[in-house]
């Protein structure tokens, strides 16, 4: 279950950055996800809350960003970010092009209740 894991980074991620900052209570939490990942936010969402049940995250709400695919043109050189897998470069037209973006996982914001 790749949506287990990617709930088990959050929670991880989490863990370091409450140890780094001495601690709190989790409000919300706000990740982005890359949509290349193939993750359904809601099934992430969904483990986030199994796991986190009966541990000091209980109750925390998970903000989940999908980010756009973003790729990047041999023919004409420009970036643009592609939806879905349409894998043409939506400037030229041109095949050539490789994702250089949008397979991250990334926790952008910590909310602590005050
Ligand atoms: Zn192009």
């Amino acid at each position: 279950m790749h949506e287990l894991s990617i709930a088990e980074s959050i929670v991880d991620i989490i863990g370091d950055s409450l140890a780094r900052n001495g601690g709190g209570r989790v409000r919300s939490v706000k990740v982005r996800i890359g949509e290349l990942s193939g993750v359904v936010p809601e099934s992430v969402d969904f483990c986030f809350k199994a796991i986190t049940a009966g541990t000091s995250l209980d109750g925390s709400t998970l903000e989940i960003e999908k980010t756009h695919i973003v790729a990047l043109c041999d023919d004409c050189g420009k970036e643009s970010s592609v939806e879905g897998l349409v894998f043409r470069c939506p400037k030229c037209g041109g095949a050539n092009i490789k994702v250089i973006s949008g397979n991250e996982l990334q926790v952008v914001e910590i909310e602590l209740d005050e």
